[in-house]
């Protein structure tokens, strides 16, 4: 029977070849009608048999252009029309142009055989693309999204390119990005000196590799530094000039296979190393010959080949697996100017593999792990960014988040789409702050975001909180601020969609909370409206604030003194001990913290050894790669050390003190570091079941957030044990639990809030 149906879909269907691949699935299905743009999306009308009709359906649904995203598919049936010979795609007006940007996407497989094709008019060019793939985000400077409007317009397209542009059933469709070597971009190699060396760059830069040395490779969304990472020399030699000597390195290899040979990889595992984000993903190394200078962890971050360049890299002879670590200043963004690199390069890098393509929008390279078939991102950046989260029925429009600090991070609002920003960085550094403030101001624009009203974190000395503040002043816009802890819970709730009361454990480093102290290891109670903090645990003393931070050792000897025990036992020369222990004693300059990564800090300190740290999260890391190869505990086992808690005014908090007293035990009966790191993380895990049983006995949903849940030990051993207590759990999937993901959970307090009867501003900041 003849049909006819009428379709609008909503989400990334713009400017990634959704027009010429409904064009080619009509045809192939034999209906007739048309498609074209609308400012919501796309809008079909096909007609046909009832068969074709439903394969069509079918193809839709389950094959989709690959950039593409569908969001919402919506159908009616029509009255058959029988007058139509064709299908057809219908012209848009620019006004209704897309509002949307997708991603940037890893070289899809039409691309790469045509690379590696000799007879290919693109064979071995490092700028090759197509409507399902290449270089987005990165290169678009304002919307809709034409070509002129990207980077690409310095360059003409030459007729042969012109003509695949202008065919509707070429692959290159509308590929704003589409080049070739008569007409698009090229590479060239430039030797330490700067000076631009003859030959083939890619064969220069193989070449450099193979023999050792480190070379800058710029990418899509910023500059790599590379060496060959099975050579311990290379390696050593770029952590030395780099001046990074402990911080594992991300490696990308030349393919699977070469994955496989040095990691364990899950099914999980695979589909994100070889989906189009191409991110870097934490994966278990195998016991196989790579130099220890690439990781003090079993845990390595990988990733695959995601441009032209990357796959002409590992052509031929060259090493099957590279060091593939970002190029910046210490501790500002990755570098993304030809001449900013050859600047603060000199020095590190033997050569630069470079291109005449600006970036015009930096993007990091995005890491994440595969946690009990969830997401876990350390970082959500490159090939996710700037694509939205989307909450149908809800109305975020004009809301600003502004995020935390150390991972800053914001997040705009438009109807129900929350874009959020790709990686930042650290605000504390200049340039990042920098860095973060242009990132808003492009996202502002692209999307055409006015804010309504501002929501910042609670903390009056983030920057993000000042760039809040100023900006409210400028525009006499309204501020909402969120305590720290309330928008991790929230974060995680709105990952998960949840609308209701939760329990929130949220274990993170530092952040202010509601008594004005450090808080970090939190029991909360509440929803996007209000919380109550219900159990904590014992605070840390921090002698000397941020200088504990970074001398770990300070934390290893508060612990100590707080349990009673020797000060001895801590990492530190006497002379600072004798110090930190006047400090102690009489309580000066030592703030508390009630916070689970200081915790971790001052337990890596005394199982270790450790005092200086040389970068965030070292501690914690270096407990958890202790642990790593310890099984998995018994799911009703008891506490490895002893639970005790007590009540502080409405607060039950978990006395540390016997686990100290413990550790420390175990550590002078020379029981194994690992055994101990294993007990220590278990321990917390029973403390957080203990805490929930008596905390949440209505057993309302329970959700982990804050940078803690980025350590897998606690991650799962949490979630196992609360799970077979019959108590629901949610964990992150589409943010970060850590700081980064904060900027969503301000969204949604925010839009919960209705600025102009907030409380904030009666008070005053
Ligand atoms: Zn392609
Ligand atoms: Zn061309
Ligand atoms: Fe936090």
């Amino acid at each position: 029977m003849r049909q006819r149906i009428y379709l609008k879909i909503r989400g990334i269907v713009q400017g990634v070849g959704f027009r010429p691949y409904l064009h080619r699935t009509a045809n192939a299905c034999h209906l007739v009608g048309w498609a074209k743009n609308t400012s919501g999306g796309v809008e079909v009308q096909a007609e046909g048999e009832e068969t074709d009709i439903k394969a069509f359906l079918e193809c839709l649904t389950s094959s989709p252009p690959p950039m593409s995203c569908i969001e919402d598919l919506w159908t009616k049936n029509m009255e058959p029309l029988n007058r139509e010979k064709e299908f057809v795609i219908q012209k848009s007006s620019k006004r209704l142009e897309a509002t949307l940007i997708a991603p940037d996407i890893a070289t899809c497989k039409d691309c790469e055989k045509e690379l590696f094709t000799p007879s290919d008019r693109r064979y071995q060019y490092p700028f090759i693309n197509c409507t399902n793939c290449g270089p987005r985000f990165t290169i678009i400077r304002d919307l809709p999204y034409d070509r002129d409007k990207t980077v690409m317009s310095e360059f003409h397209m030459c007729p042969q390119c012109q003509k695949e542009y202008e065919d509707i059933t070429d692959r290159r469709y509308h590929a704003q990005p589409d080049c070739c070597p008569e007409c698009g971009p090229r590479v060239f190699f430039l030797d330490a000196a700067g000076r631009s060396v003859l030959g083939d760059p890619l064969t220069t830069a193989r070449h450099y590799l193979s023999h050792g040395r480190i070379i800058a490779v710029k990418g899509i969304g910023g500059i790599h530094l590379a060496c060959d990472a099975f050579d311990p020399q290379a390696v050593e030699r770029l952590r030395a000039r780099k001046h990074r000597p402990e911080k594992p390195l991300a490696l990308m290899a030349a393919s699977m296979d070469e994955v496989r040979k040095i990691c364990l990889v899950s099914r999980d595992e695979e589909r994100l190393l070889t989906g189009s984000a191409r991110p870097i993903v934490l994966l278990k190394r195998k016991d196989a010959a790579l130099p220890r200078g690439i990781s003090f962890s079993r845990r390595i971050g990988v990733m695959l080949p995601y441009t032209p360049v990357h796959l002409l890299l590992f052509a031929q002879d060259s090493p099957g697996l590279l060091v593939m670590t970002s190029a910046n200043r210490s501790g500002c963004p990755v570098l993304t100017d030809n001449d900013q690199a050859a600047d603060v390069l000199s020095g590190i890098a033997d050569g630069y593999l470079l291109n005449n393509r600006p970036i015009e929008n930096r993007c990091d390279d995005s890491v994440v792990m595969a946690v009990d078939g969830k997401k876990c991102f350390l970082r959500r950046s490159r090939g996710y960014a700037p694509a939205p989260l989307i909450f149908h029925d809800r109305d975020f429009s004009g809301i600003c988040a502004m995020g935390a600090e150390q991972k800053g991070s914001f997040a705009l609002g438009r109807d129900g789409h929350v874009f959020l920003s790709p990686h930042i960085g650290d605000l504390k550094n200049m340039e990042t702050f920098d860095h973060y403030q242009t990132m808003l101001d492009t996202y502002m624009r692209l999307f055409k975001i006015t804010p309504k009203f501002l929501v910042c974190d609670r903390h009056p000395d983030y920057f993000s909180t000042q760039a809040a503040r100023e900006m409210c002043e400028k525009k006499g816009l309204p501020l909402i601020r969120v305590w720290h802890h309330h928008a991790h819970m929230a974060s995680c709730m709105a990952d998960n969609g949840l609308n209701t009361k939760v329990f929130g454990i949220i274990w993170d480093g530092t952040g202010l909370g509601d008594d004005h102290t450090i808080w970090g290891g939190e029991f909360l109670e509440g929803d996007y409206e209000s919380f109550r903090r219900v159990g904590s645990i014992r605070p840390i003393p921090l002698p000397g604030a941020d200088q504990a931070i970074r001398e770990i050792g300070r934390i290893g000897a508060a612990l100590l003194w707080d349990a009673g025990l020797k000060l001895q036992a801590a990492p530190l020369p006497e002379e600072k001990l004798k110090a930190v222990s006047v400090m102690l004693d009489h309580h000066i300059a030592c703030p508390n913290a009630s916070s689970m990564g200081r915790l971790f800090d001052g337990a890596a300190s005394l199982l270790l050894g450790l005092n200086q740290i040389t970068f965030d999260g070292e501690g914690a890391m270096k407990v958890e790669a202790l642990a790593e190869d310890v099984p998995v505990f018994h799911k009703d086992s008891r506490p490895p050390y002893p639970v005790t808690f007590y009540m502080d005014q409405q607060v039950r908090r978990f006395d540390i003190r016997p686990l100290i007293r413990a550790v420390v035990s175990d550590i002078e009966q020379h029981i194994s570091g690992p055994v101990i790191a294993g007990r220590f993380m278990e321990t917390l895990c029973h403390m957080a079941l203990l805490q929930t049983r008596a905390l949440n006995s209505r057993h309302l949903p329970v959700v982990l957030s804050g940078g803690v849940f980025q350590n897998r030990f606690l991650l799962c051993g949490i979630k196992q044990l609360l799970t077979l207590h019959g108590f629901t759990v949610y964990t992150h999937d589409r943010v970060s639990p850590g700081d980064e993901g904060v900027s969503l959970g301000q969204l949604f307090i925010g839009a919960n809030a209705r600025p102009g009867m907030e409380p904030a501003k009666k008070e005053g900041i």
